[in-house]
């Protein structure tokens, strides 16, 4: 018997087994196509897949290629709490004998995507230990539509082939190549130095005199962490206007962790000048400073070394493009997609929400605007930041509720509920107030009990606690 093949169906090529990319396979699926997911690494997870092993990466990330995919070290714990995490149909639940915390360590959330590709049985759809080296344009002409050419590379025998697929959607995430800070004397410096990218455990810092350079998120925890274990630790910032949360910090380990305005050079002595005169003599360097991808080869940011588009998608300063709704090159639509390209959002739910726009306009379900619509839009778009005086480097950075409400609008996208949003701002509140006990203090249990009675949480009935 012959199988005739859905039309609307399309062999698509997913890359990368993160967050993103698992989402985006899952709803592929359920729209009925067929996709593959390529992933360098053996397992899924993406950044949530520890990695303790750094010795062969560069410290400073100047290698070619990075050797290691996830920037995660080991006492990490989410940032946001579990409620807000999950996907719109798989709640983050809370599990017995196993990490319970509302802000679970890094291990905690690699568990619940290995239940959600266990509950949505997505593990044969993916090729694991298989690197994406190429992805080009197939011949329009030939085929009468796009074709993607992918050459990925099998890491345990290096054998590479060629596939053919009908699209391609990017899930390669964007937080793994570090940033580094333009400082006189870096090259120079004979001590130790490295980004936090491949920090892990504060034991080597024991008895040191550490500089953290960059105060966000991992400047603060790796500093926090490092008090008790090196002997001083000087958080340098860009700025000095801090918020209560940290100097709440500093005053309590004034005789351990000092601030210091930022960097103004390094001395081969080893001294660590900064831009107010002041100096320390330091044994090593940590530089938080980002992860936002830095490509050597190519000078530019966010970075996709496989994917060859003929110019039709550019990396400026940070800003992929053009890009409609962050998602679509107007060139390429839709055969081309990216997950997971924006930032400062509830992260999960809109790497959701983009997976299922693409799937159903790959079947057919959905029609993008025309190629002149989704251009001017995206003009109007990089205008309107530009008046907000938003920088270029900023473009993918959201910070608005509404723009995941009217993106969601795409495909019936259900909008966040009110309760997801309410905890995400208190529990940003309650960080920038109480840096060091947010993770493990708060005063929104109401809103913790409306979200566990919500329809979210109750969806999949008690069988998915037992799993
Ligand atoms: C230190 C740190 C803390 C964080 N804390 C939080 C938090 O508390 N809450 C939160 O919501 N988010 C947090 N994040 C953001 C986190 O990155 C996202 O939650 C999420 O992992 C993004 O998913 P992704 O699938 O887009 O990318 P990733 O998780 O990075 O996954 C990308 C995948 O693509 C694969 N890949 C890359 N290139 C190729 C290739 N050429 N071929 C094949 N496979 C490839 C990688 O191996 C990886 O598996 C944090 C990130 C970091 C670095």
């Amino acid at each position: 018997m012959v199988s005739e093949r859905n039309p609307c169906s399309n062999h698509v090529c997913v890359i990368g087994a993160g967050p993103s990319g698992l989402v985006a396979a899952r709803e592929l699926r359920k729209e009925g196509h067929t996709p593959i997911v390529l992933e360098q690494n053996y397992d899924i997870g993406g950044q949530w897949l520890y990695e303790p092993r750094v010795e062969n990466e560069h410290p400073l990330g100047k290698n070619d290629t990075l050797k290691v995919h996830s920037s995660m070290y080991a006492s990490l714990r989410l940032t946001s709490p579990r409620e807000i995490m999950g996907f719109s149909d798989f709640p983050f639940l809370i599990k017995k004998g196993r990490d319970m915390r509302r802000f679970p360590g890094h291990k905690e959330l690699l568990l619940y995507l290995r239940d959600f590709v266990e509950w949505f049985k997505l593990r044969d759809m993916i090729r694991f230990n298989t690197k994406v080296e190429y992805v080009g344009m197939l011949d329009f002409v030939k085929f009468g539509k796009e074709k993607w050419i992918v050459r990925s590379k099998d890491m345990r025998d290096e054998k590479s082939i060629e596939e053919v697929f009908d699209a391609v959607i990017v899930a390669t995430g964007h937080y793994s190549q570090p940033r580094l800070p333009n400082i006189k004397g870096m090259d120079s410096w004979r001590r130790k130095q490295m980004h936090s990218h491949i920090y892990r455990i504060p034991d080597p810092f024991r008895n040191e005199v550490v500089v953290v350079v960059g105060n966000s998120l991992s400047g603060t925890d790796i500093s926090m962490e490092l008090v008790g274990v090196a002997k001083e630790i000087h958080l340098s910032a860009k700025s000095l206007e801090i918020t209560e949360g940290l100097s709440k910090v500093l005053s309590k380990h004034k005789k351990h962790l000092l601030l210091h305005p930022q960097v103004e050079s390094l001395r081969e002595d080893g001294r660590v000048l900064f831009v107010d005169g002041s100096w320390v003599m330091a044994d090593s360097i940590i530089y938080c400073t980002g992860y936002v991808p830095y490509n050597l080869m190519h000078l530019y940011s966010y970075s996709f070394p496989f994917l060859d588009t003929k110019g039709m998608v550019v990396i400026d300063d940070d800003r992929v493009g053009p890009l409609f709704e962050h998602t679509f090159p107007p060139s390429l639509a839709p055969s081309l997609s990216f997950v997971g390209i924006p930032r400062k959002i509830i992260g999960f739910p809109f790497f959701e929400s983009q997976a299922k726009w693409i799937a159903q306009v790959l079947s057919g379900k959905r029609t993008l605007p025309s190629w002149e619509d989704m251009m001017e839009s995206i003009k109007v778009f990089y205008k309107s930041r530009d008046i907000e005086g938003i920088p270029k480097h900023n473009t993918h950075d959201i910070c608005s509720f509404e723009y995941c409400e009217k993106y969601g609008d795409y495909c019936d996208f259900p909008h966040l509920e009110e309760w997801r949003k309410e905890l995400c701002l208190a529990a940003l509140k309650n960080s920038f107030a109480n840096l060091e006990t947010y993770r493990d203090s708060w005063n929104d249990d109401e809103l913790v009990q409306e979200a566990h009675h919500s329809p979210h949480f109750t969806q999949l009935g008690p069988e998915a606690f037992d799993m």
